[in-house]
């Protein structure tokens, strides 16, 4: 589906945001107003997910708290949200991680949400360096669960660096604030 019109309609982008040094910022919030293409994107990861076997559903602050639940709801599973430090009460949290512009301080999950054995799905909107996902990995392995997968709906990872002969097109490496 990756060359596809629903795909190219999932992965629109905007030039200058959140500022002027990233010239693509890829918006997943259209596909949410498109009723039929969010059902098969969430069918799509239940079907795969099902099939695999997962007890407990992280979603990553923000866009992994839209895009988890209803995968969560129709797996009768439970949701778990990882966030930003400051926002749960009795958390444990990663160690900080490197983003395409910046560090950014850890994530946190609350104590007892995962459990030793447990196997994890991580949910975000968009994969870029990875970094956001690695730091989701560390913490749920510091519980002592496993993770099972990591499921995105936009993989940016190539657009950052591309090959030269890929022709395809670049993220800008360098940013101006
Ligand atoms: P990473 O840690 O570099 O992989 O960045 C991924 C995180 O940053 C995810 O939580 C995304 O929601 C967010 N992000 C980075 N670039 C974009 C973008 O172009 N559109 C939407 N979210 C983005």
């Amino acid at each position: 589906k990756q060359d596809g019109e629903e795909a190219k309609e999932i992965a629109k982008y905007l030039p200058y945001f959140p500022f002027k040094g990233i010239d693509r910022f890829y918006d997943i919030g259209g596909f949410l107003c498109e009723p039929e293409i969010f059902q098969k994107i969430v069918d799509i990861f239940v079907e795969r997910y099902e099939t695999i076997g997962v007890d407990v559903i992280v979603g990553l602050d923000a866009r992994g708290f839209i895009l988890g639940p209803p995968i969560a709801l129709a797996m009768k599973k439970p949701f778990v949200m990882m966030r930003k430090e400051g926002k749960m009460p009795n958390t444990v949290k990663s160690p900080g991680y490197d983003m395409e512009y910046g560090k950014r301080s850890g994530l946190t999950v609350q104590r007892d949400k995962i459990k030793e054995g447990d196997r994890v799905l991580i949910i975000d909107d968009l994969v870029a360096t990875g970094g956001t996902l690695s730091s989701a990995i560390s913490l749920v392995k510091m519980l002592g669960g496993t993770v099972v997968e990591c499921a995105c709906v936009v993989e940016l990872k190539c657009f950052i660096d591309p090959p030269e002969d890929s022709g395809m097109p670049s993220r800008k490496k360098t940013f101006e604030k």
